[in-house]
């Protein structure tokens, strides 16, 4: 960009967004705008509270000039994740502060029914709580399975039938009257881990493993999505020579060996109930809890080192109820190492999600702030 140039206000939030914080002289080298045209734009900028100084930069003479960044803290996003057994519901700033949260364990087989105003009823709670229900900007929810983006329907597992093909943004929309952002489960929890790493220029592989197995990657900073977004469904891969009943109705997938759903039939016998209770045996230490749960992570591991060798990550982040035990991930990490390509596994990062039941609320706060802070969408607020 030369001088006369019609960067606009979003350009100038995304100029600082990426490269900030900046003075107002190395704003206008970026920018190549006029002073007074910079000097109007960080004005209605201001106004509508998207640019703040952030202190003064040392300078070796004269008055030290001040530093400007995108303010990102003032404005919220509601944030939510629905799982087949555990739904949660936050405000977070967008930096992807969590600000308030709220999990609570739903019955196998739950409907929007119930759920819904549960999560409506709660962030309007917290928002008002937190005095920042005037702030909310966007909504951010994580589902399984994949979503029509077009029509922002989800296309849910079979183990939430009441939730498929159901107008899932038009309900949170009506709900909270703001712009939803609907984002796979696992996608999520990878672009939350992709936000901790302080986004990392590469390849972030998110692998969630609660009641079913899902995997999420950030390429190039944006969740990857595929041709028909079901781009890491990997749950529903087959293994050779096995045959044990799956939920999606086939036999032999990856979910029917190695998710929580299929540890606790496994645990059956132990007296084991519902996932809480394999959680409980394998922190307990308990043998043959611990051993089924390795076996579980190593067997997962045979999958994901097709997935490393394909996409060549350098970070592998493990989350979910059951992936986030010590011994699911230690056979994960060992087959992992073991069978993918040598190169693709030569210092890959394998390891927990570092924001551990967080990481999907903070992903959808970051996908939330990508959607409110984008370029276009700025310039359409400040003209409104
Ligand atoms: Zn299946």
């Amino acid at each position: 960009m030369g001088l006369g140039s019609t960067a606009s206000p979003g350009n100038v939030v995304a100029v600082l967004r990426a490269r900030g914080p900046l003075t107002r002289q190395q704003l206008q080298e970026h920018l190549g705008l006029s002073r007074a045209t910079l000097v109007e734009r960080l004005d209605t900028l201001a106004r509508h509270r998207l640019v703040a100084p952030v202190g003064h930069r040392a300078s070796s003479g004269g008055r030290p000039a001040q530093l400007l960044a995108a303010d990102q803290s003032s404005r919220v996003a509601v944030v939510g994740s629905i799982g087949a057994s555990l739904v949660s519901v936050g405000v977070a700033d967008l930096r992807g502060t969590v600000l308030a949260e709220q999990s609570d364990r739903v019955p196998l087989g739950h409907s929007p029914d119930h759920v819904l105003p549960w999560m409506l009823d709660t962030a309007r709670r917290q928002l008002d709580a937190l005095g920042r229900a005037g702030d909310l900007a966007a909504a951010g929810i994580a589902v399984p399975g994949q979503i029509d983006q077009e029509t922002g329907v989800s296309i849910m597992p079979p183990t939430m039938a009441a939730w498929r093909d159901q107008p899932l943004r038009d309900m949170f929309a009506d709900g909270l009257s703001v712009g939803v952002e609907l984002e796979n489960d696992a996608n999520a929890l990878a672009y939350g881990e992709y936000l901790a790493a302080g986004r990392p220029s590469s390849t972030v592989l998110g692998v969630a493993v609660g009641s079913g197995i899902g995997a999420g990657v950030v390429i190039a900073g944006r969740p990857h999505r595929g041709a028909t977004g079901c781009a890491g469904e990997i749950g529903h891969i087959r293994i050779e020579d096995r045959d044990e009943r799956c939920g999606c109705g086939r036999r032999g997938c990856i979910a029917a060996l190695a998710s929580g759903t299929a540890l606790v039939r496994r645990l059956r016998g132990d007296g084991v109930r519902a996932l809480p209770d394999v959680v409980r045996r394998v922190v307990a230490g308990e043998a043959h809890a611990v051993s089924l749960a390795t076996e579980a992570g190593r067997l997962l591991g045979t999958v994901l080192a097709t997935v490393v060798t394909i996409l060549n990550p350098n970070l592998v982040r493990v989350g979910g109820e059951i992936g986030a035990l010590p011994p699911f991930l230690a056979g994960l990490a060992e087959t992992l190492g073991h069978q993918a390509h040598e190169v693709a596994a030569r210092g890959l990062d394998v390891g927990p999600a570092v924001l551990a039941e967080r990481a999907q609320l903070v992903g959808m706060a970051g996908l939330a702030a990508e959607a409110v802070l984008a370029p276009g969408a700025i310039d359409r607020l400040v003209v409104g």
